[in-house]
């Protein structure tokens, strides 16, 4: 075990990892990030039905040992750092974390800590599932046939931070090279320049695991979103990568959509998946118009951002959309929004997008039990219309409860 100064790690099993999998002990020690603003009042409110709903789930058999590791301001405080190495020893020691929001600090040295932990950790999968709750307020007519999970490559694409500002010399350096004789590309020169790397290794691993997602879990369909018309080389690449992952890893079990309709007759065998593509400003509309079409999603990491909130909005779920970042040896399970500082200590958002981010959690570590006792419990509790501000003030008849409060119905739900 690495040295720790400020971090204690508890009694318990730690989670190791084989061929991209956990192995989960009855007693495993997951680090619990508490995050700044709400983070507190969502991080206590979240562990009482986590907690609750293992206890309840195995009776006692299984319990997890948590450990608090300090990120954001509880670590500037402690260790006089937002970031401190040890925090980053410790999620890989531990291998299964989750975490609370974080607030980006102005002038401590970090775009965003967030980022920060994607890319020290290597953490290449933005994972969020979005599927609508009864009860929950949608802009759409039927809701409930959106069930998609998006699998969001997370290092690369235009979120590389290569860019060259407008009117600078760097950005004529570029552009001088592109324009140049031997590229030969037209620029206007007073452009600001952004580039757009796209690697066969960040896309092959990003398809192979949503294929292997659908695959474990009886999913129909993987859809490739790429813009690939356009973008032929980093886009159209990323599809025809993926497409190449699937006839050579996967040539049992993943039929793509030109074979199922040549070999198959349009029905999918069984036990097999289908993989697809669609050009990214189709998809948008249909997800709105053929939602049920589709069931895993998976994309470059601009069009990942771009339509996990256009998704989530259409379930009316922004607020309580869950995620992960995943890579094949470390797992980091966040609240998607940020620490919405007006309300720290309140007691008063609410918790679902960590409490759903846990369901993601226990899903992963295989206590299915324990996350689908807690999914159920919430469907109930947004059924008696007994939730907090946000979604009172969205449902005619509701009753306004605090954090806690909420945490408490979801476990009497149980
Ligand atoms: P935000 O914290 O997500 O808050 C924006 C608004 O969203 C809140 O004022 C509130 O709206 C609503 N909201 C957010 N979480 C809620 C919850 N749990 N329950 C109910 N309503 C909720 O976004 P922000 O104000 O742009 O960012 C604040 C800080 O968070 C920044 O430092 C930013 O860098 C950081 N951030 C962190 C993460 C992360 O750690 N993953 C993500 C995003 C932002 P109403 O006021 O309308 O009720």
């Amino acid at each position: 075990m690495p040295e720790f100064k400020h971090i204690t790690v508890p009694a318990g099993d730690r989670i190791t990892f084989c061929a991209g999998r956990p192995v989960v002990g009855d007693h495993p020690i997951v680090g619990r990030i508490t995050g700044d603003g709400i983070g507190p009042d969502i991080m206590r409110a979240s562990v009482r039905v986590w907690d609750a709903a293992v206890e309840k789930a195995y009776g006692g058999k299984k319990k997890i040992a948590w450990c608090e590791i300090p990120v954001g301001e509880i670590a500037q405080e402690k260790c006089g750092t937002y970031m401190p190495d040890e925090a980053f020893d410790a999620i890989r020691y531990l291998g299964i974390a989750i975490k609370g929001p974080l607030t980006t600090p102005v002038g401590g040295g970090f775009r965003s800590l967030n980022v920060t932990l994607r890319q020290v950790l290597d953490l290449y999968a933005c994972v969020r599932p979005v599927r609508w709750f009864k009860g929950v307020p949608s802009p759409v007519k039927a809701p409930e046939k959106l069930n998609v999970i998006i699998f969001r490559e997370n290092t690369e694409d235009v979120y590389s931070g290569i860019e060259y500002r407008s009117g600078t010399p760097d950005a004529q350096k570029v552009i001088e090279f592109l324009t140049g004789k031997e590229l030969g590309a037209k620029i206007r020169p007073d452009s600001g320049v952004g580039i757009k790397p796209m690697s066969p290794y960040c896309s092959k691993r990003i398809v192979r695991m949503a294929l292997r997602h659908a695959l474990e879990h009886g999913l129909p369909t993987v859809t490739m979103m790429h813009k690939g018309n356009i973008m032929k080389f980093t886009e159209g690449a990323f599809r025809d990568w993926g497409y190449e992952v699937a006839r050579e890893e996967f040539p049992d079990t993943v039929v793509t959509e030109n074979d199922l309709y040549e070999k198959y007759n349009g029905q999918c065998p069984a036990g097999k998946v289908v993989l697809k593509d669609r050009i990214a400003d189709s998809i948008f509309q249909q997800l709105l118009l053929r939602p049920d079409e589709y069931s895993v999603l998976v994309t470059p990491n601009l069009n990942g951002d771009y339509v996990s909130d256009a998704c989530a909005a259409q379930v009316g779920g922004l607020g309580i959309a869950p995620g992960a970042n995943l890579s094949d040896d470390v797992a980091l399970f966040e609240a998607t929004h940020g620490t919405a500082p007006k309300y720290a200590g309140l007691d008063v958002v609410n918790p679902g997008s960590l409490i759903l981010s846990g369901v993601m959690m226990l899903e992963y570590m295989g206590w299915k039990e324990a996350a689908d006792s807690i999914t159920r419990a919430i469907e109930v509790t947004i059924q008696q219309k007994t939730v907090t501000y946000d979604l009172e003030r969205l449902m005619e008849g509701a009753t306004k409860v605090k954090t806690s409060e909420f945490a408490e119905c979801i476990v009497k739900n149980l």
